[in-house]
């Protein structure tokens, strides 16, 4: 038997759990909360969890425009140079 507010698709982190994940509501930052029945935890269910935060990837685009090349910026930085050529083009500006 399902509940209404099972959660599908979600995984424990703690016990890896894949059912009995019920909504438990938001965070502050309005990440979704969900609750293990089977170890009784919280965890937050965070799908942009490898996000890149928005001043490093500022700075990427600047070592680009100031004669880095894409790769080189990766490697800088520590991304692949996709993510870095992905950036350039939603930043807008042309090469
Ligand atoms: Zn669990």
């Amino acid at each position: 038997m399902k509940k209404a507010n099972e959660v599908s698709g979600r995984k424990c982190p703690y016990c890896n759990e894949a059912e009995n994940q019920v909504r438990a509501g938001k965070n502050r930052s309005g990440t979704q909360r969900c609750f293990c029945n089977k170890c009784k935890k919280y965890y937050t269910y965070a799908p942009k969890t490898r996000e890149i935060p928005e001043e490093i990837r500022e700075q990427a685009i600047k070592t680009y425009y100031a004669g880095a090349s894409g790769r080189g910026v990766g490697k800088i930085f520590g991304f692949s140079k996709a993510n870095v050529y992905n950036w350039i083009r939603k930043s807008g500006k042309n090469p």
